[in-house]
């Protein structure tokens, strides 16, 4: 029995020298050690041997079992160890490789004008308003002095959703819905989009507008012209020439448009002024009384100045596009330059 421990403890070692695997080991500890392995088996067979022999014996099987424990824990922290050393190899990260780039896009041209101008105008303490859309005949009309017969209605070429429904034309029927929600003095500016059936280099069938209107007690002309002017220096540079010309429109008395000094030739005269060395930005003009009465304004103790002026043309102007419809063309390659 003593020579067949003797053989079993040698065979045992020497195979698990040769165990290099997490499943082999796990198949060792079976067969010797588990409940139906060889060494159970010796241990069992101990009962069966005259009591006197039974304690050496005993020791005989536990010294073994002992050591080959001890050894298959040796054995499994080396698998482990070179496991994870084989891990880390293959896996082996470069962390000095510069990282994966993510394209970043930029703003569109019109929503930079809206934000610089939005920002000017809040500084002089107007305040951002917006209106639907879709709108109806009132808001974009009536209410702003433009009858059913009115020939101005022509001036603005509209699409019409369904009678006295239609797609606003200008955003003039924020400075309505405006008035009959808040008293005077109000002091507001409306960005945003507008339709009108037009389509060639200059025009859009959409398009955008930022309307500005204040209305006080005592607010006049020169209020007007103080405003734009101090907006085309922020906006456009210092020492930009301002010049009013009269002009109409059925909301406004008396009404003006607005032009700058080229800011391509600076006056001198080039295609882009036509050689008149300046350029129209925008229309204005004192709020008509009329429009006052429809929204329960009282034109005898509150005056009013409002403006107009396209989003695309100052773009145009600020940086240089000479065709409008790069501006909805969604070509990146123009989009990312700015
Ligand atoms: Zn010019």
């Amino acid at each position: 029995m003593h020579a067949q421990l003797e053989e079993l403890r040698g065979r045992a070692l020497a195979e698990l020298d040769g165990v290099v695997t997490e499943e082999a080991l796990q198949a060792f500890r079976v067969k010797y050690l588990g409940k139906k392995g060889e060494l159970t088996a010796v241990m069992k067979g101990v009962g069966s041997l005259p009591p006197e022999e039974r304690p050496r014996l005993g020791q005989v099987v536990n010294s073994i079992r002992d050591l080959l424990d001890e050894r298959l824990e040796a054995a499994q922290i080396e698998i482990r160890n070179r496991v994870t050393a084989e891990r880390l190899q293959s896996e082996r990260l470069d962390v000095s490789l510069p990282g994966r780039q993510y394209p970043r896009g930029t703003k569109h041209p019109v929503t930079l004008v809206i934000e610089e101008v939005s920002e000017i105008f809040a500084g002089l303490g107007f305040q951002v308003a917006e209106g639907p859309e879709v709108e109806l005949d009132y808001y974009n009309f009536e209410a702003l002095n433009f009858p059913k017969d009115h020939p101005a209605r022509d001036m603005q070429d509209t699409f019409f959703v369904e009678n006295n429904l239609l797609l606003r034309t200008h955003t003039s029927p924020v400075q309505i819905r405006t008035m009959l929600k808040h008293a005077p003095p109000v002091r507001v500016i409306a960005p945003g989009t507008v339709y009108r059936c037009d389509s060639d280099a200059t025009h859009s069938p959409m398009f955008h507008q930022i309307e500005g209107f204040m209305v006080d007690k005592r607010i006049t002309f020169a209020d007007l012209k103080g405003i734009l002017t101090i907006f085309v220096t922020q906006y456009f540079g210092k020492g930009i020439g301002v010049r009013l010309r009269p002009s109409f429109f059925p909301f406004t008395e008396p009404s003006a448009e607005v032009d700058i000094a080229c800011v391509i030739c600076k006056g001198k005269g080039c295609r882009v002024c036509k050689q008149s060395g300046w350029l129209e930005i925008l229309g204005a003009g004192m709020v008509d009384p009329e429009v006052f009465r429809h929204v329960q304004y009282d034109p005898e103790s509150v005056t009013g100045f409002a403006f107009g002026m396209g989003i695309e043309r100052i773009a145009m102007l600020k940086y240089g596009i000479s065709d409008m419809r790069l501006l909805f063309e969604n070509d990146l390659r123009f989009l990312r330059q700015f």
